[in-house]
């Protein structure tokens, strides 16, 4: 499947051919890296070939998404707070039945430069390959979430995450550590998913935006044993592995009614 890319190719690759997950690529998020990122890049690198310098993160999360809608086993619910009476609302989300756009970035983003205290700073969009190198750097540290934001002011700078850089950028001026968020804030492309929803007790309406994580496609192991137990007297394990979900759901489903026939024949 061809999906064209939300950065529209500003950093040099505009779409990319996208295989449908199978089981086999379900099973392997079982034992797959905790970090958000680093998770959905691994999971789309089994799917697609790309140069990650040449994609941007961004576009990591998109391919993300659209392979996600292909697992619909998932169901999210969701929980907002009513801005008028402050009831919990509580909905479910299912793909296919919510609004989704898709917002892409400007031709223009990649110029960007500002003057901070008397000094030029050029901001950069990030690519796929400086989430790696961000989110590497701050693996398995209990430190992680400030690591990750310091090694990403020191990318949108354009700065190798290395300990000077790092240093160089604990002191920089706070306007110009805010600025490289805003900067990927206001260049962020991607699938907006909403549904709108209903108070039910006052009747106020609400929008909710979702935001797809990785549990999306991490099917523990009683589900996946599940999974082959409804079809395991007519298909080994390896051909149940090459099944993608739309797939077995179709086969199961045709097992379903055949015994069903079998029922009411004998
Ligand atoms: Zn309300």
């Amino acid at each position: 499947m061809k999906v064209v890319l939300p950065s529209n190719g500003l950093l040099g690759t505009k779409w990319v051919d996208l295989r449908e997950p199978t089981f086999e690529d379900l099973r392997k998020t079982q034992h797959a890296t905790e970090d958000e990122y680093l998770f959905k890049y691994e999971f789309i690198k089994g799917l697609c070939e790309f140069d990650d310098t040449k994609i941007t993160m961004d576009d990591v999360q998109y391919i993300y998404e659209v392979s996600a809608t292909a697992v619909t086993f998932n169901t999210v619910t969701m929980s907002i707070k009513c801005r008028s009476c402050g009831t919990k609302i509580t909905s479910d989300f299912m793909f296919g039945e919510s609004e989704m756009n898709v917002r892409t970035l400007d031709k223009d983003a990649r110029k960007c430069s500002k003057v901070i205290e008397g000094v030029e700073y050029n901001f950069h969009i990030l690519s796929a390959a400086d989430g790696v190198a961000i989110h590497t750097y701050a693996l398995d540290d209990e430190d992680s979430e400030r690591m990750i934001e310091e090694a990403t002011v020191c990318r949108v700078l354009g700065y190798d995450i290395t300990d000077a850089s790092i240093e160089k950028v604990r002191n920089l001026p706070i306007a110009l550590y805010v600025a490289c968020f805003l900067y990927i804030k206001a260049n962020w492309h991607g699938m907006d998913i909403k549904k709108e929803v209903e108070c039910p007790n006052c009747g106020t309406k609400h929008t909710m935006q979702i935001h797809l994580d990785s549990t999306w496609v991490k099917m523990d192991l009683p589900t996946f044993i599940a999974q082959f137990a409804a079809v395991r007297t007519c298909l080994d394990f390896k051909s149940f592995l090459k099944f993608t979900v739309p797939e077995f759901q179709n086969f199961a489903a045709y097992l379903n009614a055949e015994a069903k026939k079998k029922n009411s024949n004998g």
